[in-house]
């Protein structure tokens, strides 16, 4: 018989979680709006909102803080810190943030101006954010498989040269600050991207002139794939894989809440002096001394041990393998959800799930409302209240996919609450006729509403 994969840890102490009843569930969603950011955490079961900074930190990360150093500057623990950075990414220069945002706020007011246009594959929303704040525009250049959940790409992260080549075609190349790769690829499904893609889009950068930057947070979840589906990698430890990506860009932003297995935490890395320079004086103003950047020491020195386990191969196989394994059971379950399974979580696709609500009344929160009522799990909406509106028009913007994204917190659940999420999942599968009408938004904020927004029932 062939072995089953198992956890490559065991557990040394447990966290209660409260359970509740889909009655209670009813009301307490209607208090909140019918936004799910906007309920308290024991109203929740199993929390899926996030991956984000709710990862369960090892022995050795706790060890780390008890022996971290506080000094305001020149803290050992960032010097552990940034050796670990240079090991991991062979970057040179290094800027801890508070989080990976800040980290975007500090080297786009840098690099960003009005009029600007940032090529990417489906950017991140703080980091659309933060271009459209500066009254810039991303340009979203992902492979059209990317928006056909069926598709079975192994790469579906990859930017597509045409679209690329077609931005610099079409813009003159002081408007371009720098085209943005974000690993694996958050906003299209978790998808990765792959070696090849990546030395082709610094091909077309350099030609032009233009950095390379990497949206990172998940970085070593990438290099996990490119390990296991593209040629001529599978002898290469994550680790060599990851420094070999890095080493086609200029430059990088963290969110250490995703691969950097701590519960806060960002960081910029850069090759160039010049915008290092630069970034410091910004640093300095919004995060905090050059040497904590908004971290504690503490934090640091819990950074430094989780970036190291999170690129080593027996924690990514199990991460990602369970992630896999409720794809497959929602699979069989006929459940329809975006292929291939992408690393940090699963994307139920809504528009095959739902077709029967309407668009304009929020399909994809139509159904993570569901997914809490019933099972008391906290999923997210990533479609049409995520993608919000135009910034000039102020119309809604209909992405192609609307998807409600259960991320997997990491080294958080067993695989039991796996199988209870699946079963949930095929209950409201199985009587999904009977939904007809959505919500509508009655409250929201001008800018990345989805945090803030209210709604009622239709
Ligand atoms: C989480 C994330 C960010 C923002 O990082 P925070 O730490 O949440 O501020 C940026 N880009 C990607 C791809 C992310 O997943």
């Amino acid at each position: 018989m062939k072995l089953p994969y198992a956890e490559p840890y065991k557990i040394k102490m447990v966290e209660s979680i409260k359970r509740s009843t889909p009655e209670q569930r009813k009301k307490w969603i209607k208090e909140a709006h019918y936004n799910l950011f906007n309920l308290s955490s024991d109203k929740v079961y199993i929390d899926l909102l996030t991956d984000s900074g709710t990862g369960a930190m090892s022995d050795k990360q706790w060890g780390a803080l008890m022996e971290a150093d506080e000094s305001y500057a020149g803290s050992q623990s960032f010097l552990k810190l940034k050796e670990t950075v240079q090991k991991i990414t062979g970057f040179k220069y290094f800027l801890p943030t508070h989080q990976g945002r800040a980290a975007e706020n500090v080297l786009f007011s840098v690099l960003v101006k009005e009029g600007d246009i940032v090529p990417g594959n489906s950017h991140f929303d703080t980091t659309k954010g933060h271009i459209e704040f500066r009254k810039a525009t991303a340009i979203d250049c992902t492979i059209d498989e990317a928006f056909d959940t069926e598709n079975m790409h192994p790469f579906k992260g990859n930017i597509d040269l045409k679209k690329l080549q077609k931005v610099f075609d079409e813009n003159p190349v002081e408007k371009i600050p720098f085209v943005i790769i974000t690993i694996t690829n958050n906003s299209s499904g978790g998808q990765p991207v792959s070696m090849e893609n990546v030395k082709a889009v610094s091909k077309i950068c350099k030609k032009n002139k233009v950095p390379l930057l990497f949206d990172s947070a998940r970085f070593a979840e990438n290099a996990y794939f490119v390990k296991m589906r593209e040629k001529g990698y599978q002898k290469k430890s994550i680790k060599e894989i990851a420094k070999k990506m890095f080493s086609f860009g200029d430059g990088m932003t963290m969110s250490s809440k995703k691969d950097g297995l701590v519960n806060m935490g960002g960081f910029i890395a850069l090759n160039d002096e010049e915008i290092f320079k630069k970034a410091t004086v910004f640093n300095i103003m919004y995060e905090g001394f050059i040497t904590y950047g908004g971290m504690s020491g503490r934090d640091m020195a819990a950074l430094a041990v989780g970036l190291d386990e999170a690129t080593e191969f027996d924690y990514l196989e199990s991460r990602i393998k369970q992630v896999t394994y409720l794809g497959n059971k929602l699979i069989e379950y006929n459940v329809p959800v975006q292929h291939p399974i992408g690393g940090h979580a699963i994307f139920i696709d809504a528009n095959k799930f739902v077709p029967t609500i309407p668009r304009d009344e929020y399909r994809a929160q139509a159904l993570a409302i569901e997914l809490y009522i019933i099972g008391g799990i906290r999923g997210v909406e990533i479609g049409t209240v995520l993608a919000d509106r135009d910034p000039f028009t102020r119309k809604n913007r209909y992405p192609e996919l609307e998807l409600v994204r259960l991320a997997i917190p990491r080294r958080t659940y067993t695989h039991n609450h796996m199988e209870y999420i699946a079963a949930v999942l095929k209950n409201i599968y199985d009587s999904r006729a009977e939904a007809k009408s959505g919500y509508r938004i009655i409250d929201e904020a001008p800018i990345m509403r989805h945090f803030t927004v209210k709604f009622e029932k239709i």
